[in-house]
């Protein structure tokens, strides 16, 4: 009786959704069947942000570095992209740089960064994207010295720690504004300072913050800043490196001398049509957006810690981008229930990264501390402008009996009962 009644609730949910959809937001109706609380991973591009990004397909396709007219057609829309974006930043459009997203732009600030005799020292925290981390590898095996900050408890890195490691002999720190799979905000404007004092760049990857929180380079008093258009229901594959004037750092892409001779490569100019087309409203609207969505997590991680027992809520409650929840469920592999919710026709995603076969335990996590048990159960949903109160309360449902099942089935949770 209960399961007909919810499935029924379910089909009405998708119906409506789909109404949505067809109205003014996805044109491929993606959400149809799904509930999709994965928006930290991407978004859908919103219909406006097609519309603005399809002439520049088929019509207005010319080669924006070409000399004839049609050429300059296209480079007239790649300026103006530029000149929004930097107005919305805040920024001069000489500072703004378009790139294939974010992961070029965390290789670029960490593989151009100016080595000398006097400054040969990176410093990253523990807990950036791997496009940061993968990339402090590389210049640690070309003899940079790199040090990794580390986050305490909550997911946060504390400014005494950086003060701790810093000299005068550093020539870059990253952290990141917000972190990808916690949603932790970092106390960036007071990372930078530090750094300032002691001569060294500061890079912050904004990729998840920009849309969810103001983002404003000079503001942060960074030197380099990056975004990615994906995130923001934008286009996957363009995102923009700020980079302050003046600031002395290398190339990544060599080539051709696109992007002030800066980044080879002929131009994206749908992608940049698109990715500034998405900008503006991100920001715009961010005030509600935020709004409604931190409400609706709110509500969800109140539901949770009711409905279900034993579960961690990771990261630090305040000082969180508003979309993020993340779990741990104890007893239960992260893994199993993303696939059983997904079963369910829930997307979400889990804190594990699957690594030659092997699933290894999120980076983040342990390095806040958490037992490697705990950080095998974790997951992540991440919530998004089109959810509805409708949707938490059938996912909420789900989870409930989800992570009943698994745990009938977990050893560990049999060796706690017993
Ligand atoms: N940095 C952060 C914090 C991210 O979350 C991501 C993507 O998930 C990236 C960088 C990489 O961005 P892109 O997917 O545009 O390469």
């Amino acid at each position: 009786m209960a399961s007909n009644k919810q499935t029924t609730s379910k089909e009405q949910l998708y119906q409506s959704n789909s109404k949505i959809n067809e109205k003014d937001n996805f044109t491929i109706g993606c959400h149809s069947n799904n509930i999709y609380l994965d928006h930290s991973a991407t978004t859908p591009v919103d219909k406006a942000v097609l519309k603005a990004m399809t002439p520049y397909f088929c019509d207005t396709f010319a080669n924006a570095s070409s000399v004839h007219s049609m050429g300059q057609k296209a480079n007239s829309a790649v300026d103006l992209a530029r000149r929004k974006v930097a107005e919305i930043l805040k920024v001069k459009p000489t500072e703004i740089y378009f790139t294939s997203g974010g992961t070029e732009c965390c290789n670029w600030a960490m593989m151009g960064v100016v080595i000398t005799e006097k400054r040969n020292k990176v410093i990253v925290s523990s807990i950036e994207h791997a496009a940061v981390l993968s990339s402090a590898k590389r210049l640690k095996e070309q003899g940079v010295e790199v040090i990794y900050l580390p986050v305490n408890k909550d997911g946060f890195i504390e400014v005494s720690s950086l003060e701790a490691v810093i000299d005068d002999r550093v020539a870059l720190v990253a952290v990141m504004l917000a972190n990808n799979e916690i949603g932790t905000i970092q106390p960036v404007k007071e990372l930078a300072a530090v750094a300032k004092k002691h001569g060294a760049l500061f890079f912050t990857d904004a990729v998840q913050a920009v849309g969810s929180i103001p983002v404003y380079p000079t503001e942060l008093g960074v030197d380099m800043l990056c975004l990615s258009a994906h995130k923001f229901y934008g286009p996957k594959g363009c995102g923009v490196m700020y980079i302050r004037g003046g600031v002395k750092h290398n190339k990544l892409i060599t080539g051709g001398h696109q992007e002030r001779n800066q980044r080879g490569g002929t131009t994206n100019v749908p992608l940049i049509v698109g990715l500034a087309a998405a900008l503006q409203p991100a920001v715009e609207n961010l005030e509600r957006n935020a709004k409604k969505i931190g409400r609706l997590r709110d509500y969800f991680v109140k539901e949770v810690f009711d409905k279900v027992p034993h579960v961690i809520l990771n990261g630090g409650k305040n000082n969180r981008l508003p979309q993020n929840a993340n779990f741990t469920f104890e007893f239960i592999e992260g893994e199993s229930l993303l696939l059983s919710l997904d079963l369910s026709g829930i997307a979400c995603s889990s804190g594990s990264a699957c690594s030659s076969g092997s699933l290894e335990p999120s980076h983040v996590l342990m390095a806040m501390g958490i037992e490697e048990e705990k950080a095998h159960g974790s997951i992540r949903f991440t919530f998004g402008k089109y959810n509805t109160k409708a949707e938490v309360d059938l996912v909420v449902a789900e989870l409930v009996v989800a992570v009943q099942r698994l745990r009938k089935m977990s050893p560990l949770w049999a060796m706690y009962n017993s």
